[in-house]
């Protein structure tokens, strides 16, 4: 769905009528009333809760398949059973819940995000997009209100390990895939088999194109951006795309000590420029495209000696591949 059109259909789900004691009510229903709302206190609640599985100094550690990520997932499967659905773990470990609709002919909406972690994480990143989901479904089901489509309320597994869940369901995960080692320890393999799933039927967690009428993500935002602007949320206009270079800047090692220094060939010292160069060539159009020189290996990495070659990293991200 386009941004524009996402708008439109937002503005018109703030606009949807809530009338007291009215079955069965549908999105078609123009009469004015008061905006539908969920449970805002029942869901911090929720996060509280759950700000306290895999916390530890750092931050939140719910690695995949981690026994953190475990009694998260525990903790998410209880939810969806406290709002009066049944879950379902399709056979890669993604959790499902479904909340029927009346036009069996259309597609799932489906909604949700993931409650694994990074190292060091966040207690929202992950959590909001899921347990909202859950609230909205709940939500809908408590006011009775009734939507066209099915809404599937989708918890991705093994999100930060490398999209692993939801690569799953567009077939895109390999059987190389499956023997990498995931920061929990466990090969994606086994960690798979660990939440419930079943690596020997990946192929019955594949969606197809058309599967699905949309896909909605409620993420907290990690630039900071609408927070800077007093702003209490955003509709992302896409994903970014990302290209990583390896640049080696090759030089020529020699003595620090006798070698003038109109005389070098000093590899360091060119990277740094490099360096300084990708931000000034970023920071010189307009447009939000961001680059990092991350890494730089130096030979020979010596106090001594004018370094001889780098080998330099860039991560590249835009929304247009173009530029
Ligand atoms: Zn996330």
């Amino acid at each position: 769905m386009k941004r524009r059109t996402f708008l439109r259909h937002s503005a018109a789900l703030a606009a949807l009528p809530l009338l007291p004691g009215t079955r069965s009510r549908t999105f078609t229903s123009t009469a004015a009333a008061a905006p539908l709302h969920v449970n805002g206190a029942r869901l911090n609640g929720w996060l509280a809760k759950f700000d306290s599985i895999g916390r530890t100094a750092g931050g939140i550690n719910r690695v995949a398949y981690s026994e953190a990520d475990l009694a998260g997932r525990a903790f998410t499967l209880g939810l969806f059973r406290e709002a009066g659905f049944t879950p379902r773990v399709d056979t890669a470990g993604n959790i499902f819940g479904r909340l029927e609709g009346t036009d069996r002919s259309l597609k799932p909406i489906l909604i949700g995000s993931h409650v694994d972690s990074v190292t060091d994480g966040g207690n929202f990143d992950g959590p909001v997009g899921s347990f909202g989901a859950i609230e909205v479904a709940r939500s809908l089901r408590e006011q009775q209100v009734r939507l066209r489509h099915p809404v599937d309320v989708v918890v991705w597994t093994n999100e930060e390990g490398g999209t692993i869940g939801s690569k799953c369901a567009i077939g895109h995960l390999t059987p190389a895939d499956l023997d990498k080692v995931a920061r929990s320890g466990k090969t994606i393999r086994e960690g798979i088999g660990l939440v419930g799933g079943n690596v020997a039927r990946l192929s019955e967690a594949v969606r197809s194109k058309g599967d699905i009428a949309c896909y909605i993500e409620l993420h907290i935002e990690q630039g900071g951006l609408l927070e800077k602007a007093g702003l209490q949320i955003g509709v992302v206009q896409g994903i970014v795309g990302l290209r990583w270079f390896e640049v080696t800047v090759t030089g020529f090692s020699n003595h620090a000590g006798t070698t003038p220094m109109d005389q070098r060939r000093d590899a360091m010292l060119a990277a740094a420029k490099f360096a300084v160069a990708v931000n000034e060539a970023v920071r010189s159009v307009p447009g939000r495209t961001v680059a990092t020189v991350g890494r730089m290996t130096v030979t020979p990495n010596t106090t001594n000696v004018i370094p001889g070659q780098v080998v330099l990293t860039v991560d590249l991200r835009d929304l247009d591949a173009a530029s």
